[in-house]
């Protein structure tokens, strides 16, 4: 049977890259799942509904809530956001290794729920490249990335609760450490307790046998 996937927590600044870099990831590996999240805010141009996002009403998403669907939820500029619970238990038994981009209250929450998780930031490498990708992006009216940049500068104080920090400046290496941590997390003795007494059990049986 296949070991229970890790399920891994990517946060940052707006506009930091991490949906560039969970795309970059996700074309390279197959080992990976990535949660797609409900939310109230209003779709981007390119955007689908059920690819980016559920796109959900305000009565919608407070149903998701009460019906308990829903492993965590914050809001985020005026907005909801939340992670679905079913896709993501379903996938974590299948053993994929399942990312949850999603922002610092939420994680938190997860994190207090399932202390395994683990917990990557990841930033730009200055302020000021911050706010060229977010303006470069094109997506926000100014007023929106003025929130935005505000929220980022409230959300420094959570980057110490982090398991480990990623600077995005070249995408590439971006995506190749962010592999490299999972890969090392899979080697960790604390999610190997099965093998471990693999071993216990067979070495027992050899030396009593000699
Ligand atoms: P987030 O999901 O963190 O809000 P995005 O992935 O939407 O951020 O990226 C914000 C903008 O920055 C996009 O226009 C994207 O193309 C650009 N970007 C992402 N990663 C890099 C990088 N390593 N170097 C330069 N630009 C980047
Ligand atoms: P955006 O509107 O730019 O897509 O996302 C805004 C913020 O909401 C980002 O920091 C993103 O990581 C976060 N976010 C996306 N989905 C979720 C979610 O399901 N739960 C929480 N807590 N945050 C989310």
């Amino acid at each position: 049977m296949k070991d229970r996937g890790i399920l891994i927590i990517v946060s940052g600044f707006s506009g930091a890259g991490k949906g560039t870099v969970m795309k970059k990831l996700m074309s390279e590996y197959d080992n990976y799942a990535l949660s797609i999240s409900a939310t109230t805010r209003a779709p981007r141009t390119g955007e689908q509904d059920g690819r980016e996002y559920f796109f959900k009403t305000v009565e919608e998403f407070e149903a998701m809530i009460e019906n308990n669907q829903l492993i965590e939820y914050a809001c985020y500029v005026g907005n909801y956001y939340g992670t679905p619970k079913e896709y993501v238990e379903k996938m974590l038994d299948e053993g994929k290794d399942v990312i949850l981009e999603i922002e610092m209250q939420g994680t938190m929450k997860v994190k207090e729920m399932m202390p395994e998780t683990v917990l990557v930031f990841i930033a730009p490498p200055t302020a000021e490249e911050l706010k060229n990708r977010l303006e470069g992006r094109g997506t926000e009216d100014s007023e929106t990335i003025k929130a935005r940049l505000k929220r980022a500068s409230e959300e420094v104080v959570y980057m110490d609760k982090y398991d480990y920090l990623l600077i995005n400046d070249k995408l590439d290496e971006c995506v190749e450490n962010l592999h490299k941590i999972v890969q090392m997390e899979h080697s960790k003795v604390s999610r190997n307790i099965n093998k471990i007494n693999f071993y216990r059990e067979d070495l027992k049986i050899f030396s009593e046998g000699e």
